[in-house]
């Protein structure tokens, strides 16, 4: 994750909307492609403070009136736009929080912050998701929802309608249960999970995205022959064997994680997440100066020498603030191998050259 120069030289962070420093607000100009002071216009409006740029700007909706994003939208989209005028990673929401229930609107801060990050990894490697109109492949698209509970007081008796965090046709549903820390947590701790974060949800669900346009009918057979035939067992039989019976004996030879040992679409959907972990900690290592060269996008060998080093390190910095190991995973021959093919599946189908080390 890059980080930022505010106007007034301070260091910026993708989220900020407000410098710490000299307390201008700011915010994300699709201009210049970075976290900028936003100059307030005498006309109205914001122009971008950064003088090589200074594109008129317009604050996205949920900036303007729910204090949930920080990006704005160039003043010349914003006004073929009609009525809310959303960011290019708002636009992908099709059910929001109801914002009348108390400390929704947190939790929804919470999701769009890990939903910024995940674009800016995709776009990192050149992802792509966000398919022209004509294209027939499932669009991306957002549901934040919570569980509804419905009371009859006269019966004493409620029901429970519950959401399930998951992906179907494009459609990437996410509890909003799960911006709750305390509930997060005991969800962690319930399932014998290593972490359980926002982002990480963010990055599994993609996951069964990209599998859907980018490996249905297209790639199903080398798929078959690194991940195993997700067609036999049916996934509704994979998934009940597994609550049953649980992972099997000596999972963590062959998968990143037990839940990934479930089904075909689990595993390459853990196996996934883990290739985007290691790609957002690179990348970050890079950003605030721990390694000196950028992670070299195009070489996957490379790559995992280079986690491998740093999570050594990681893990060891935070066991001594007593937090969990930043990266749990040990990654197998047959865990590489499995995300090799991610690589190399995000390398055919990636809308740009992965930039490639200088020096070396
Ligand atoms: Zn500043
Ligand atoms: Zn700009
Ligand atoms: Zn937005
Ligand atoms: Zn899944």
């Amino acid at each position: 994750m890059r980080t930022y120069r505010c106007a007034c030289e301070n260091m910026l962070f993708i989220d900020n909307s407000v410098c710490l420093r000299c307390g201008k607000e700011t915010g994300f100009c699709p201009g210049c492609r970075a976290v900028v002071a936003l100059l307030p216009q005498p006309e109205g409006g914001w122009r971008c403070g950064n003088p090589a740029c200074g594109v008129a700007l317009v604050k996205c909706a949920n900036y303007q009136q729910h204090s949930v994003c920080n990006r704005c939208v160039s003043a010349a989209d914003a006004a073929t736009l009609a009525d809310d005028v959303l960011c290019d990673c708002c636009c992908f929401n099709q059910t929001i929080p109801d914002l009348t229930v108390p400390h929704y609107a947190e939790k929804w801060y919470r999701l769009e912050s890990a939903k910024r990050r995940l674009f800016y990894d995709l776009d990192l490697l050149g992802l792509p998701y966000r398919l022209d109109e004509s294209d027939p492949r499932p669009k991306l698209r957002f549901d934040f929802k919570a569980d509804v509970i419905t009371h009859c007081l006269m019966r004493h008796m409620g029901a429970v309608e519950r959401v399930y965090t998951g992906h179907a046709n494009g459609l990437i549903t996410i509890n909003i249960l799960e911006a709750d820390d305390a509930e997060r947590e005991r969800l962690r701790v319930h399932l014998g999970e290593a972490h359980r974060t926002l982002i990480g949800h963010f990055r599994h669900e993609i996951a069964h995205y990209f599998w859907e346009i980018l490996v249905l009918g297209r790639d199903e057979e080398e798929f078959r022959k690194v991940f195993g035939n997700h067609e036999n067992p049916t996934y509704q039989d994979a998934l009940a064997a597994y609550y049953k019976n649980g992972a099997p004996a000596g999972w963590q030879e062959r998968f990143v994680s037990a839940y990934a040992s479930m089904h075909p679409w689990e595993d390459f959907a853990e196996t996934f997440a883990t290739y985007l972990d290691m790609v957002s900690v690179l990348d970050t290592a890079h950003q605030v100066d721990f390694t000196r060269t950028p992670p070299r996008l195009g070489d996957f060998d490379a790559m995992v020498t280079q986690y491998k080093a740093l999570g050594i390190g990681m893990n060891e910095i935070n066991r001594s603030m007593g937090l969990l190991d930043l990266v749990p995973e040990v990654l197998v021959e047959p865990v590489r191998e499995k995300m090799r093919y991610v690589h190399n599946l995000i390398a055919a189908n990636s809308t740009i050259t992965p930039v490639e080390p200088q020096n070396q």
